[in-house]
């Protein structure tokens, strides 16, 4: 996995990464005079002129969208509204590349800097966390099932509440226990370096990353390994077959943490959820129906209501897109495993599709109607024409 997709997954939201795959230089057959003015400082204008017609760029091969061309060209300086289309594309291109690439590249360089000042820093208290040691990890009901990596197999040891929400036995009592104090050593240290670190999404002010102190190699083996298998056989529609990087951290919740957690989707194709302990009480998962981008807010669907309650060590798999959120953990402190697993294949697809009936509940409802009402139209086009030859 690599770190691009590490920061990538930090975002909330969930836009694609990269500019495109166009790989032409931009010129079209045009060569660039060499009386071209050296833009030391290429700027564009702060308001557009929205007299100006700009060219079309679609038959150019551009690592942008050719709208995207047309539409900043009304921001070119008066100087450069009428020059060539090819000097045009020459500046504007320089402009963009200036922005997404090199952004990115600082972005990622600093996260790196980031998790390679905690790993150098940081000293472990459990070492056998850091490396896969499945028959240590997993309860055995749990390692059989992957072994014989069979629907049938899977559904032995799972229950499914509702439908796309898997419940079952993952974890040992002893390697949460190792884990929470782990995690609690890492906390421990944060607070006596006075380190700044990162919390593992927007909504939540505790919790650590584990992918940043040194646990990704471990979680990736974790998502390869045991929950791809899974979500092969119960997620394909979303990429479950296809997984392809990780975001994996804790979440703390208590009095004195944070209590609750709001409706939301997660940026994630399939989502691993493991209550790690301690004692608590409250601190329920309400599901509410997988929704597309498009679809996020709409209503609830009574068959799509689901409250389940956190037991130690026993995991719930579920789609991303699965709206869901925390009741407030009333008592007690409850910290949970999440690991959010994306498949880079089903995000590149996602971009050209419109109907995600295969998955979205509301897309579903959509196209049923559209057919029923299809069914309707022919139905009464069939009756017309017979009245017409029977009178
Ligand atoms: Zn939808």
């Amino acid at each position: 996995m690599s770190l691009d997709s590490a920061v990538e997954r930090r975002k909330e939201t969930q836009t694609g990464p990269g500019t495109g795959n166009g790989n032409g230089n931009g010129n079209g057959n045009g060569v660039v005079s060499s009386s071209l003015p050296s833009y030391s400082t290429h700027r564009l204008r702060l308001n557009p002129n929205t007299d100006h017609k700009p060219d079309s760029y679609e038959d150019l091969q551009l690592e942008f969208s050719p709208l995207l061309f047309s539409s900043l060209e009304r921001y070119l300086p008066p100087s450069l509204l009428n020059v060539s289309r090819d000097t045009k594309v020459q500046y504007m291109r320089e402009i963009l590349l200036r922005y997404s690439p090199e952004g990115e590249r600082t972005r990622v360089q600093r996260h790196r800097e980031y998790r390679q000042k905690i790993i150098s820093n940081y000293q472990p208290l459990h070492r056998e966390l850091y490396t896969m040691h499945a028959a240590n990890f997993f309860v055995s009901s749990f390692l059989e099932a992957i072994n014989e990596n069979t629907e049938e197999s899977f559904r032995n040891i799972m229950s499914e509440p509702s439908p796309g929400v898997l419940t079952f036995e993952m974890l040992q009592p002893r390697f949460c226990e190792l884990l929470l104090s782990e995690v609690e050593n890492f906390e421990k240290w944060v607070h006596e370096t006075k380190f700044r670190i990162m919390r593992p999404n927007t909504m939540n002010k505790y919790g650590a990353v584990l992918d940043d102190f040194g646990l990704e190699t471990m979680l990736d083996k974790l998502m390869e390994d045991f929950i791809r298998p899974i979500s092969r056989v119960f997620f394909p529609e979303v990429g479950g077959s296809t997984l392809d990087s990780h975001h994996g951290f804790v979440v703390e919740y208590g009095m004195d943490r944070d209590v609750d957690l709001g409706f939301h989707v997660d940026d994630s194709e399939v989502t691993l959820n493991v209550c790690l302990g301690k004692q608590f009480s409250g601190g329920e998962l309400f599901f509410r129906g997988v929704r597309c981008d498009k679809h996020v807010n709409t209503e609830t669907q009574s068959e799509e209501i689901l409250d389940y309650s956190h037991v130690p060590g026993r995991a719930v798999l579920h789609r991303g897109r699965h709206r869901h959120g925390a009741r407030a953990t009333t008592s007690g402190h409850r910290i949970n495993l999440l690991l959010w697993c994306r498949s880079s294949v089903f995000r590149e697809l996602r971009k050209y599709q419109k109907d995600f009936s295969s998955w979205c509940g509301e897309c579903l409802s959509e196209k049923k109607e559209r057919q029923r009402q299809c069914v309707a139209a022919t139905k009464l086009e069939l009756l017309k024409r017979e009245g017409k030859t029977a009178s």
